[in-house]
């Protein structure tokens, strides 16, 4: 049968390991987890970690953990702890913690072997001649002067190797396989390396590591693994698995498959990339909420259930493709809907005095879950004369349509009364600053007795009883869909409003005693998580995902997929992952003509007001990628607060242009935007008014360096001892000493060299 073929609703994989059960060919499954400790689990793990604990779990095997700890330089018992920690919370559990560096030993063993019997030898070509005596694609490789050296000589040289006589890179040992094979993989590739270095759990009990490909397959057949499942970057290894388990006399014979990586759009998922966003301070660590690492994702919310669903959704299949990030926002609020309770909370506070209320707060009966949801609880809610609504759900002249409170308007206070707005209060500088409003106290639970219609609901908390909190909103990390594409380096293409704080926003008073993991449904602003960072009566919320699902609109929008995902069992009534919506004509002109995404361009097309800005921006900046990014993420998302903008496109091309002169950073640039958003005031001058210009001056830039580099002397000497996690701690410390003005990537590079 084919690869792709499904029955009964099994994947490939599942199909497979089926058919070896019923054939006889296995009697129970073994799998295995195999990460390198050198970076933290993400998203694209947790498909891997599904697939194999899930296989054994669903069939009564075994699933084994095992560190992959063959690469010195990188790997850590931090990152051990933390593998652990993410596949727990995940919700499985391993039968067995293996780590390759174990088998060192027993793996030098077997290489001995294959020399003895001719099928390895020590060449003495340096790295750049291997790969030059390799050949290409179309030509044969050439041998190396050293093939055919004897295999006494060949032991006599492992064993020097071994006993640490050389250097590193002066000698590798390699299979003697063919020079000639069409799988470039299998022209005598490198089993064994020299390296000096420490390991963090060997420690210097080595210099000579086994590469990959020699390890993997036998750590496999060690294990007794059945089932050897993999990324499909590997498919052409798998010749060489089955090569050295035929030449070693190991009597287990797991089986290698290739399934599709999960790549999801606006992030990255290589550690590589994820190591440089933390080294760099490019995010507040492994578990800052944007990234997408599992304890990124814990700490912005999600549950395991719902990281675990996402992928029985988007299922296993043989071909590479991405998931739409709208998929799995879908599936967090499908879940989070089911377990949030309901309560209020309020933004950006605008007070409202309730004038004909006589002060005293009265308890208002709020319950937490509506009626449509079968679960109990409620709690109460003060009402006084004093409240806070969000700012955003007053507007002085309302568009048509408005339903929320404007002057003379009324509007329902959630769980309260209708109020309403009777007078505006302005500061000097013309900003609204309070609204006076009556209350029709007949219509607490009731509509009015006229019969008038009231449209609109509204949330609110009582002014003195509420808590003061602080709201961390997120939004995506990239600003492109596929960061790091067609060569473009993927940290110009950081998304620089990913993280937006918001300090003094204002909760109902029974969220006083919220505690660290706590989820809530803020009313109509998102679904909530209690973050580690709170302290007692000072909550901080990290917004998991906003209430407005993207998902289920464009699904409905866009045509019928023929591309029909294998879906994995139980997942049928389940929506599949549709194609991409078909450009418009004025959105491929965009594309054609500038250069920019398809995404941004639909989005910029289809919103009047976007293209607008767009063609007035234009001839003022050349970043034309950057201004894409900026209308398609930080105006957009203050048009759905906003009517009006209180700029215009001359603004936006001013901002990218001190962006591009390097005034300011891109992480400062949010900071201005949001204050050009309020305000309207030119970009410059709100730079030069708040002093954000960055440190321009490698000088002054050295001084503080040279500052923390004394200040931080444990964190030096860690660093130079060889914690190069550490760079980040540092890099971290010098923007803080700068409040944030300084170039992260120039910081870095400074560090580098003066820590030799
Ligand atoms: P990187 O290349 O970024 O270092 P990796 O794939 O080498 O990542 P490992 O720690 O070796 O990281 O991965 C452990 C297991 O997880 C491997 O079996 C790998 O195939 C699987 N895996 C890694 N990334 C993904 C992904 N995006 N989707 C599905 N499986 C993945
Ligand atoms: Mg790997």
């Amino acid at each position: 049968m084919s690869d792709e073929t499904e029955s009964a609703g099994l994947d490939f994989i599942r199909q497979r390991v089926a058919d070896d059960l019923a054939s006889g060919k296995h009697r129970s499954v073994v799998t295995r987890f195999p990460p390198e400790p050198n970076g933290y689990l993400h998203i694209g793990h947790s498909k891997a970690i599904c697939l194999n604990f899930g296989l054994a779990r669903e069939h009564g095997g075994q699933c084994r953990l095992r560190m992959d700890d063959t690469d010195p330089s990188k790997e850590s018992y931090e990152y051990v702890d933390a593998i652990k920690r993410d596949i727990e919370w995940l919700g499985f559990e391993w039968d067995d913690v293996f780590f390759a560096s174990d088998y060192f030993e027993k793996l030098y063993a077997h290489a001995v072997a294959l020399i003895k019997k001719g099928l390895a030898y020590v060449d003495s070509l340096d790295e750049a001649a291997v790969r030059e005596y390799r050949g290409t694609i179309t030509e044969p490789g050439k041998p190396s002067p050293y093939r055919d050296r004897s295999v006494e000589e060949n032991l006599d040289l492992f064993a020097r190797m071994r006993a640490g006589e050389f250097s590193d890179g002066e000698h590798v040992l390699r299979a003697k396989i063919d020079l000639a094979a069409a799988n470039m993989k299998m022209r005598d590739p490198p089993i064994y390396r020299i390296r000096h270095a420490t390991h963090y759990r060997q420690g210097d009990a080595w210099c000579v590591y086994p590469l990959y490909d020699f390890t993997h397959c036998l750590s496999d057949a060690f294990e007794g693994v059945t089932h050897s499942l993999c990324t499909l970057e590997f498919q052409d290894n798998r010749e060489l698995y089955d090569w050295v388990l035929d030449h070693t006399d190991e009597p287990c014979r797991p089986r290698q498959t290739e399934f599709a990586r999960l790549s999801l759009e606006y992030t990255v998922m290589s550690k590589r990339k994820l190591l440089q966003l933390v080294e760099d301070g490019h995010v507040d660590g492994w578990d800052d909420p944007r990234m997408p690492t599992i304890s990124g994702l814990r700490r912005r919310g999600l549950t395991p259930d719902s990281i675990r669903r996402f992928c029985d959704r988007i299922g296993v299949a043989k071909h590479n493709s991405e998931v739409e990030l709208a998929l799995l926002e879908h599936t967090v609020r499908e879940d989070l809907n089911e377990r949030c309770p309901r309560v209020m909370g309020v933004l950006r506070p605008l007070k409202v005095v309730i004038e004909n209320h006589s002060g005293a707060a009265e308890n208002l009966d709020a319950a937490y879950w509506p009626h449509d949801i079968d679960k109990e609880g409620s709690r109460q809610v003060p009402f006084s004369r004093e409240l806070y609504i969000e700012r955003d759900d007053f507007a002085e002249s309302p568009p048509k349509k408005w339903h929320r409170l404007a002057p003379g308007a009324e509007v329902r206070l959630r769980y309260a009364y209708v109020v309403k707005c009777t007078d505006v209060i302005k500061d000097d500088a013309g900003e609204v600053v309070e609204l006076h409003c009556t209350y029709d106290p007949e219509t607490l639970d009731a509509a009015p007795a006229d019969g008038r219609k009231i449209k609109g609901t509204i949330h609110w908390v009582s002014a003195k009883e509420s808590v003061e909190c602080e709201v961390r909103l997120y939004d995506r990390l990239f600003s492109v869909a596929r960061p790091g594409a067609d060569g473009v380096d993927f940290l110009e293409q950081l998304n620089p409003s990913s993280l937006e704080v918001v300090k003094n926003a204002r909760v109902e008073p029974s969220l006083l005693s919220t505690k660290p993991g706590d989820r809530w449904q803020l009313e109509r602003t998102g679904f909530f998580y209690v973050d580690p960072d709170s302290k007692p009566g000072a909550p901080i919320f990290n917004r998991t995902v906003a209430l407005r699902d993207s998902w289920s609109k464009l699904t409905a929008k866009k045509a019928a997929s023929a591309a029909a995902k294998p879906k994995s069992p139980g997942s049928s009534q389940k929506a599949a992952p549709k194609p991409r919506q078909v450009l418009g004509d004025e959105a491929k002109d965009l594309v054609a003509r500038h250069g920019i995404g398809e995404d941004e361009a639909r989005l910029i097309s289809e919103e009047a007001v976007l293209k607008t800005l767009f063609d007035s921006a234009l001839p003022a900046t050349s970043n034309v990628t950057g201004l894409a990014a900026l209308l398609v993420n930080d105006v957009r998302r203050e048009l759905k607060k906003e009517a009006k903008l209180p700029f215009g496109g001359s603004k936006l091309a001013e901002l990218l242009n001190l962006v591009e002169d390097g005034t300011i950073s891109g992480r400062t640039a949010k900071d201005v935007f949001a204050e050009m958003a309020r305000s309207g005031e030119r970009p410059k001058k709100i730079v030069e008014s708040r002093g954000l210009a960055q440190l321009g001056d490698a000088a002054e830039l050295e001084s503080v360096v040279a500052r923390v580099v004394l200040e931080s002397a444990d964190l030096v000497s860690r660093y130079r001892a060889g914690n190069r996690n550490l760079l980040g701690a540092l890099v971290g410390q010098v923007m803080k000493a700068t409040g944030g003005r300084a170039n992260p990537r120039a910081v870095n590079e400074m560090l580098r060299q003066k820590l030799g």
